[in-house]
């Protein structure tokens, strides 16, 4: 089974950063990110987010607030960020608190800093087939492990286990746009071992650690796991138990190293081009 590292997509993005900044010139575009509170996955994707952004060369700056923030207070924070001109893309940690208005927060980033895709602007051209708009990171990352490993989608059944919008839904937009035949599924659908055995690529984002495994999959088949969930021991895995796909799947993305490493490059690309189009 071919093992398909996400550093290869990322390496191939670094490099694609690096010469549009050298083509740009003049000083290095900036992420803000958005934090409220202190949950360990926002601060641990933040980390890695910053980290990657520092090592292509491009500048980060945290915006955090206290989980107790009240929704008018938090609207009035971010519409300073919105408008700050030294900040050129945003990335918001969600889920947000309760008492904040999610759809509200999506409804007023500036279309052009949303560099995750959740303004409805970027969702309906993603699912216009508007290349224009910002896709959520993860989607097009499951898109660039695949380009990169040389693996065409078209005319292939793909099978999504997931359809949430920040993954199962736009990622099926983005297979549409190339060509492939797609299938989404969820916590209703029926015989889902028996669906997933039909794809020639299976894509994991249920976020339930390991629960897909070599029964899923039907020979030959490349399976990419999404999930960011931590097993048992305490440890990180994906929703795909990588194990059992030995001698079965013909590649497979590991968890960590797969998909999650090559969102946060995307996200760098995606900088670039809000970068360009100001
Ligand atoms: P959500 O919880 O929003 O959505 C999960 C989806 O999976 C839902 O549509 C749900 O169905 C479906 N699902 C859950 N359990 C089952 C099941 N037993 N059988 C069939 N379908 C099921 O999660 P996200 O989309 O936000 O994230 C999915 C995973 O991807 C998580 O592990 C998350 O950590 C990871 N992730 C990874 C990223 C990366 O960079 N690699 C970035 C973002 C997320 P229903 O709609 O019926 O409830």
């Amino acid at each position: 089974m071919e093992i398909l590292k996400g550093g290869a997509a990322s390496g191939r993005i670094k490099e694609e950063v690096a010469a549009m900044l050298e083509k740009m010139g003049g000083t290095a575009p900036k992420l803000a990110i958005v934090r409220v509170g202190e949950n360990p996955d926002d601060l641990s994707y933040e980390r890695g987010a910053k980290k990657k952004m520092e090592n292509f060369g491009l500048r980060v700056q945290s915006f955090a607030y206290p989980k107790e923030i009240s929704h008018e207070e938090f609207m009035r924070e971010f519409q300073k960020v919105n408008e700050d001109q030294d900040v050129t893309g945003i990335l918001l940690l969600c889920p947000l608190p309760g008492q904040i208005d999610q759809k509200k927060v999506a409804a007023a980033i500036d279309p052009a800093k949303d560099l995750d895709g959740i303004s409805p602007v970027n969702a309906a051209k993603v699912f216009a087939g508007d290349r224009e708009g910002f896709a959520p990171c993860t989607a097009e990352a499951v898109m660039e492990v695949l380009k990169t490993a040389g693996i065409s989608v078209r005319g292939k059944r793909v099978v999504i286990v997931g359809r949430s919008m920040v993954v199962g839904r736009p990622l099926s937009m983005l297979m549409l746009q190339e060509d492939a035949t797609v299938t989404i599924c969820h916590t209703k659908t029926v015989d889902l071992p028996a669906v997933c055995r039909e794809a020639d690529i299976l894509v994991a984002a249920a976020g339930r650690a390991k629960m897909l495994d070599g029964n899923y999959v039907r020979e030959g088949a490349v399976v990419v796991d999404v999930g960011i969930n931590v097993d048992e021991n305490g440890s990180l895995c994906g929703d795909v138990d990588f194990q059992s796909l030995e001698g079965k799947a013909a590649a497979a993305t590991p968890v960590p190293g797969g998909v999650g490493t090559v969102t946060t490059a995307i996200l760098a690309r995606h900088l670039m081009r809000a970068a360009q189009k100001k």
